[in-house]
C-alpha cells in the first residue's frame, strides 16, 4: 500500500509516547480515496475468508470498515460502542479496553441483536498496537459464538506487541502499513 506509506510519512505527525497523529487523513479528516484503496486491500487480504460481517471499534474504525464492506459487496458493519449509550439495547457483549493514547480502561458494548454464532467475522482498526482493542473485539465475538475469520489493522506499530499477541491466539492477522520506529526528530521509519 504505498498510497498509505505515502500519506503516512508525509502528512503522519510524531507526538509524544509513541502516538503517530494521522488526524490528515483517517483519525479527523479522512481522506475517501485512501480509505477506498485500504478497503480494497483488506479484500484482497480476506476475500478466500468469506466474512459476512464486519466489526470495528467506533469511531476511526467506522469508516474503513464501511469502505472493506463495499468490497465485500455491501455487508454489514458493526462497531463497538465505547459508552452505555441510552438509547442502546441493554442487552450486550461487552468487554474492557485498556487505551493507548489516553492511559484509561473504558469499556465498548455490541448489542446481542447484531451479533451470534452464524457471523464470520472480519475485525478491522486503524491501529494495533499492544492489541488491546483488536482483543477486546475477539473478546465480544467469542462472547457472542461468532466465528472470527481475519483480523486487519491499517497501521501497526511493529515494535508493540500487538501483532504478535493476536497471532498468538491463532487469529489472522493483516496489517496494510508496519511502523518500525517514531523518532524524537519527527521522522517515521516504515518497514
Ligand atoms: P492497542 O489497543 O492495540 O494498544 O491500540 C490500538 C488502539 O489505540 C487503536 O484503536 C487506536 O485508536 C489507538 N492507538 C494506539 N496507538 C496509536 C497511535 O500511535 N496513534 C493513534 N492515532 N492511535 C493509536
Amino acid at each position: 500500500m504505498n498510497m498509505l506509506k505515502e500519506k503516512i510519512l508525509s502528512e503522519g505527525e510524531v507526538y509524544p509516547n509513541d502516538v503517530l497523529k494521522i488526524d490528515a487523513f483517517l483519525n479527523h479528516q479522512i481522506d475517501t480515496k485512501l480509505s477506498d484503496e485500504i478497503g480494497k486491500e483488506f479484500y484482497e487480504l480476506f476475500k478466500d475468508k468469506k466474512p459476512n460481517k464486519i466489526l470495528t471499534i467506533e469511531s476511526s474504525g467506522i469508516a474503513i470498515a464501511v469502505a472493506t464492506s463495499k468490497y465485500f459487496d455491501f455487508i454489514p458493519v458493526l462497531f463497538a460502542k465505547k459508552n452505555d449509550s441510552s438509547n442502546m439495547s441493554k442487552d450486550t457483549y461487552s468487554s474492557s479496553v485498556h487505551s493507548y493514547t489516553k492511559n484509561q480502561d473504558y469499556n465498548i458494548h455490541v448489542s446481542k441483536e447484531y451479533l451470534n454464532e452464524n457471523d464470520r467475522v472480519l475485525i478491522i482498526d486503524d491501529f494495533l498496537a499492544n492489541g488491546e482493542a483488536m482483543n477486546s473485539l475477539i473478546d465480544i465475538c467469542k462472547k457472542a459464538n461468532a466465528q472470527i475469520v481475519g483480523c486487519g489493522a491499517v497501521v501497526c506499530k511493529t515494535y508493540q506487541n500487538g501483532e504478535n499477541r493476536i497471532k498468538e491466539l491463532g487469529y489472522d492477522v493483516k496489517v496494510l502499513a508496519r511502523i518500525k520506529s517514531l523518532n524524537d526528530d519527527g521522522s517515521i521509519e516504515i518497514e
